[in-house]
């Protein structure tokens, strides 16, 4: 039954077919063999500093290693990952991974680093959400102040109250929050004040828009000045070019995470970063 589940998990694959053709209990399978199977992999993404150039931090994002068709993006599994309430074993790989390798360059003298975790709607609304966060720091030695977790606007708002309650209890314990992705979800700005949020990280389609259309940089001048009057820090997406990162230098912009500095690597390349310490931005399009 487990040979069949894999085959059919690899017609899922097959170049001809398109998202709707998605056989859902073979992928379910296929991802269940993952975690078995440690197939998971997180890859780093380094967070530098605007005013340093110094690499302040990694966002731990996952990839799959899938035996046939190499390195799987989060994009092909996660939706259903979270659909089937795979993500809740899947989201404790990664929270326990991350923090666990962020503790390790501490330990090497890499730090003090913060890991970021992207969690998933599913997690964040499981009861026992806090207790875990609690249970794996305690359990890797990591301080709190090191994790990240980052959550979208779309979690915050199916429930409001909830929201801010366990929030709150992430934050009492020491846990740094951020919003990812933000402005893309429909939350209202009269909640963002009522969010105990440090850090808001700006989508990457607003990066995009800086150059050559004035009503976008407008706006991401806009959300950096409305992030900094709320005391949170602002980190920009997607970052690709020159022109981009000088308009967020200008903005007074916190953090850049992009292609101009580093793609996600695996544990190895990354390392080789944080050795440095201080990145300087190598734009794609010169
Ligand atoms: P995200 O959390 O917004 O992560 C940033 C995404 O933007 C990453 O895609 C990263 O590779 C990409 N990116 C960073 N800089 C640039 C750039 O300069 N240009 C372009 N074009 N892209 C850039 P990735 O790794 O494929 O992840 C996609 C999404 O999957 C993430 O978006 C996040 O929502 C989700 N994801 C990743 N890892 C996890 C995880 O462990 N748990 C959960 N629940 N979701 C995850
Ligand atoms: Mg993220
Ligand atoms: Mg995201
Ligand atoms: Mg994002």
């Amino acid at each position: 039954r487990a040979k069949q589940t894999g085959r059919n998990a690899v017609q899922f694959y097959a170049p001809h077919m398109n998202a709707h053709a998605i056989d859902r209990l073979a992928l379910e399978g296929a991802l269940r063999g993952a975690l078995r199977d440690d197939q998971f992999e997180l890859y780093f993404q380094p967070q530098v500093d605007l005013g340093s150039g110094r690499v302040v931090g990694t966002e731990a994002l996952i990839r799959w290693r899938h035996p046939d068709f190499g390195t799987v993006r989060p994009d092909r599994f996660i939706g259903l990952a979270e659909e089937t309430g795979l993500i809740v074993p899947i989201g404790d790989w990664v929270l326990r991974a991350a923090c666990r390798q962020n503790r390790a360059w501490q330990h090497a003298g890499l730090g003090p680093l913060r890991i970021a975790v992207n969690l998933s709607a599913r997690q964040f609304s499981e009861p026992g959400l806090v207790q875990n966060v609690r249970r794996v720091l305690d359990e890797t030695g990591l301080a709190a102040p090191s994790l990240e977790i980052e959550l979208t606007e779309s979690m915050m708002m199916a429930d409001v109250e909830a929201a801010i309650e366990t929030m709150r209890c992430l934050k009492a314990m020491g846990v740094k929050l951020s919003i990812d992705d933000f402005g893309t979800g429909y939350s209202s700005l009269a909640y963002l004040k009522r969010f105990p949020v440090d850090v808001l990280k700006i989508d990457r389609s607003f990066i995009r828009d800086i150059v050559g259309s004035p009503d976008g940089a407008a706006m991401v001048d806009a959300i950096i000045s409305l992030a900094h009057g709320l005391r949170m820090q602002v980190i920009a997406e997607g970052v690709e070019t020159l022109e981009q990162l000088d308009y967020l230098r200008g903005c007074g912009c916190d953090e850049v995470q992009g292609h101009i500095y580093a793609r996600p690597e695996p544990v190895r390349e990354v390392e080789l970063l944080l050795r440095k310490g201080t990145m300087e931005p190598t734009p794609l399009h010169a």
